[in-house]
């Protein structure tokens, strides 16, 4: 067992994040990449991208078809996406690099999907 040095919980050898508070437990960094892969929609304004969770808060805010990567340690993360007033939000548990597209869907909602 080790401990969390996040929440001092009791957690089995060779986790990457605490099952209890979702804190990283290793220092490698991973990157989470979000595209738009549907070549069908004009994307004309911007879209408003941010990472949060784990002690992180990001944002940025990108034009037209340009996707976003993020730069994070392992842990629980929520993912979430503006265009226009809509609104797309995914929790994903980072061990690794994660591709993530965000799609235009017929019925007008905006939903992340993991590649
Ligand atoms: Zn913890």
């Amino acid at each position: 067992m080790i401990i969390c040095p996040s929440c001092s919980s009791e957690i089995e050898d060779g986790a990457y994040v605490c099952p209890i508070c979702g804190a990283s437990l290793n220092g490698e960094l991973y990157t989470i990449t979000i595209l738009k892969t549907q070549k069908n929609i004009p994307w004309s304004i911007p879209t408003t991208y941010s990472v949060s969770g784990n002690g992180v808060e990001e944002s940025i805010s990108l034009p037209n078809r340009e996707g976003a990567v993020f730069t994070v340690p392992a842990g629980v993360y929520t993912v979430r996406a503006r265009y226009a007033t809509k609104k797309a939000e995914l929790t994903i548990t980072v061990d690794s690099n994660v591709n993530l597209s965000l799609l235009l869907k017929l019925s007008g909602k905006l939903v992340f999907e993991m590649n």
